[in-house]
């Protein structure tokens, strides 16, 4: 098991931290239990698969066929997909228990709409590729020359005026509150050489390709909630960019509640991913 660090940063109380549809810390201060559970998943997977690669195709192409897998799950058919979604409903659906509500709650154009609409399903295979990606692709993002971070502006603190400043490629945290998680997140990726910025206007493809011109290999890694940072984690893979992520402990603003709430990540994971 995993050394669980000291947590620098607000964090707020158990019973008030809830997500939209998911929450890594449904009734804990801190994510620690959910990354115990994921890792011992993601690590069974790579253990019982002569190809990581292969793997992750499959746990992608898995979830794109969101009617097939219910249909999957609650089959008598025993079959090895069947048997992965048993096994990843029965472990994470405490994480994932708002989807079904979600879901159900939708109207209008948002019943059409790809990342509100996953199913609960689909977020268990997301939250495995996630670190089945950081797995697999977290030595090559580590060993990279450049490495840029992107946060989401939803993890800072919501209650200060944010002072970030538009800098080369995209904003940056100033430091202006001891409470905000940005700042917090920003120092830990500063001291392991990652270029910490607050993702408003970047444009990543564009990153990619000055990137890859200029010679310099650039790994990424991403802070967003599960269905926005498994999508970003796909589409750095596709432009052959290293990328390792960490989800948002809960998915809290204004997209899916109408205003936001306050974030948080779990800052043990974060320096995990980032030693060498
Ligand atoms: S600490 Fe950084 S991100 Fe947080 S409010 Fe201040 S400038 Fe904005």
């Amino acid at each position: 098991m995993r050394t669980i660090q000291a947590h620098a940063g607000r964090q707020p109380e158990p019973d008030s931290f809830e997500g939209k549809t998911y929450s890594l810390r449904p009734d804990a201060v801190f994510s620690d239990r959910y990354y115990e559970i994921i890792e011992q998943l993601s690590e069974t997977l790579l253990q019982s698969s002569p190809n990581p690669q292969t793997l992750l195709l499959d746990v992608q192409e898995l979830g794109k066929h969101k009617r097939a897998l219910r249909k999957l799950l609650t089959s008598d058919a025993g079959s090895p997909d069947t048997l992965l979604l048993r096994t990843l409903s029965s472990t994470l659906h405490p994480f994932t228990s708002g989807v079904e509500l979600h879901l159900r709650s939708l109207r209008g154009f948002d019943r059409w709409n790809r990342t509100l609409t996953m199913s609960e399903e689909q977020y268990h295979l997301a939250m495995v590729e996630i670190e089945l990606v950081n797995s697999i692709y977290g030595g090559q993002f580590r060993s990279c020359k450049k490495k840029f971070a992107f946060l989401p502006h939803c993890l800072r603190d919501l209650e200060a005026e944010c002072r970030s400043a538009q800098r080369d490629i995209d904003y940056v945290c100033k430091g202006c509150s001891d409470d905000c998680n940005v700042n917090h997140v920003s120092k830990t990726l500063r001291l392991h050489g990652v270029k910490p910025y607050v993702w408003m206007t970047a444009d990543l493809r564009s990153v990619f390709r000055k990137a890859h011109k200029e010679g310099n290999s650039l790994g990424v890694l991403g802070i967003a909630c599960v269905p926005e940072l498994v999508r970003g984690m796909r589409m750095c893979l596709r432009h052959g960019v290293p990328v390792v992520g960490i989800p948002l402990d809960a998915n809290r603003c204004a997209r899916w509640w109408g205003k936001f709430y306050w974030n948080t990540i779990n800052l043990a994971k974060l320096e995990d991913l980032l030693k060498d």
